[in-house]
């Protein structure tokens, strides 16, 4: 009874600290703007393409079927850590087991999984220590950041090292029952079995304990380290843009100022309040970006895929869309809580230019191999095309090249520098020719 009445309490502190974290992240989600969400049945089926089938991890075949195997393993294991919580609560051992053959199945198939887990975790540690990936580096990666990938590491493989542990001295403890829910806990088992039945429920009760406290731990650690995409790649492959990558989106705002200037009887069919503000064009800080893009940046694993195929990047220019992402995230963090209070709240500095510089912006080509290759589906190039936006249409700062075009539009209906009358001056030497 005690048991149960401090793992109750432990399991009420964890998710109520947890519910705080998403309330905080949920709080920020309503400055920004809104996005549509439609064709929900298109949108399950990506969600069991790029999530739950890793199509996108797969492009590096051998590091991506190991963190294939972590995030398989993660969704099998979750069903064991949801059985301990409900045991814990309740005071039963085993209380799925009414599942029968499915539950055996998924059991054994956790126990597996634990150690294949455990395997990757050992060689993604030893990769960011010890061996020089490019893709890991970058002026967006500070020292901070390698530290909080190690810490989610550590904690993934102290998890499966308690949950083995746990297994082991199950079967060291019943011998002949339920020997196939756990093979390798059975294996492991023959070091353990010789131990005094009294060591090995110690070593049961610690194994337990400290596997159901590093999940709390685990847990509430996600949201404020880059690990919170295990909470939101799923959400966000699921919210993902459906129409083909190339393909920019009008901005609403100007969409109506051009629909009333073609039909002036829509300006007092919905007249503008006069009190509103005027809404301001593309991207200046967070409170400018869709809900959408800002989900986009708190799924960031920062894996450094993207700017490791961006052509801009490559040739040495200041661009990395993984910036871009952290960036984002960065700027919500020192804007958005004061903002929450104060609608008004202004501190001098911005999303572009304090924390994203023209030239960056400028650099992009806008061929979306960021976004191909993303495996949580993040749109870096709508992000970018928006600060963009803010420049040319808020500031007139767009680089000289371009305001020559600008004016050539305008003035002329093309980019060329030449009058429409003009245009056609070409053909007459063919005609004369031909006579
Ligand atoms: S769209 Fe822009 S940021 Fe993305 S890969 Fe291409 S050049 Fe780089
Ligand atoms: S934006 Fe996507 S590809 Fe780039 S670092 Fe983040 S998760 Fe990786």
């Amino acid at each position: 009874m005690v048991k149960q009445i401090i793992f109750t309490l432990t399991l009420l502190i964890s998710f109520g600290l947890l519910t705080f974290s998403f309330y905080r992240v949920f709080a920020l989600l309503r400055l920004t703007k809104p996005f549509p969400i439609k064709n929900i049945g298109a949108r399950i089926w990506l969600v069991l393409k790029v999530a739950f089938g890793q199509t996108k991890i797969f492009r590096r075949p051998i590091i991506g079927f190991f963190h294939a195997l972590v995030f398989w393993g993660f969704c099998v294991i979750l069903f064991g850590s949801l059985e301990m919580m409900i045991d814990g609560v309740s005071g039963l051992e085993k209380s799925l087991s009414f599942l029968g053959v499915i539950y055996k199945f998924v059991i054994a198939c956790g126990d597996v999984f634990a150690l294949l887990v455990l395997v990757s975790i050992i060689i993604f540690l030893f990769r960011r220590i010890f061996i020089h990936v490019k893709r890991f580096s970058g002026i967006e990666m500070r020292h901070n950041s390698h530290t909080d990938a190690n810490i989610a590491l550590t904690l993934i493989l102290l998890l499966m090292v308690s949950l083995l542990g746990m297994n082991a001295s199950y079967c060291a403890l019943n011998p002949s029952d339920n020997s196939t829910l756990y093979p390798i806990g059975k294996l492991l088992s023959g070091y353990i079995s010789s131990f005094p039945d009294t060591h090995l429920v110690f070593y049961y009760n610690l194994c337990w304990w400290s596997h159901i406290i590093l999940i709390f731990l685990f847990m509430n650690i996600l949201p404020y380290s880059k690990h919170f995409h295990v909470f939101m790649s799923i959400p966000n492959v699921l919210l993902s843009r459906l129409e083909p990558l190339g393909k920019l989106p009008n901005m609403d705002n100007v969409t109506k100022e051009v629909k009333i200037m073609m039909d002036p009887n829509l300006a007092y069919s919905a007249p503008a309040s006069a009190d509103a503000p005027p809404e301001r064009f593309g991207v200046k800080d967070p409170e400018d970006v869709t809900w959408k893009n800002y989900l986009d940046s708190l799924s960031c694993t920062e894996c450094g895929r993207c700017t490791s195929v961006c052509p801009a990047n490559i040739t040495g220019k200041q661009l990395s869309p993984r910036k871009v992402m952290m960036n984002l995230r960065a700027r919500m963090k020192e804007k958005g809580h004061h903002l929450i209070k104060d609608k008004s709240y202004n501190d001098g500095k911005s999303l572009i230019r304090d924390y994203i510089l023209p030239e960056e912006i400028w650099a992009c080509t806008t061929c979306n191999a960021c976004a191909q290759e993303c495996p949580v589906n993040i749109n870096h190039p709508e992000m970018i095309v928006s600060l963009r936006r803010y420049l040319v249409m808020e500031e007139a700062a767009a680089p000289s090249g371009l305001n020559v075009m600008f004016t050539n539009i305008e003035n002329n209906g093309a980019p060329w520098q030449f009058s429409p009358e003009d245009r056609l001056l070409w053909a007459n030497d063919i005609v004369i020719n031909k006579n």
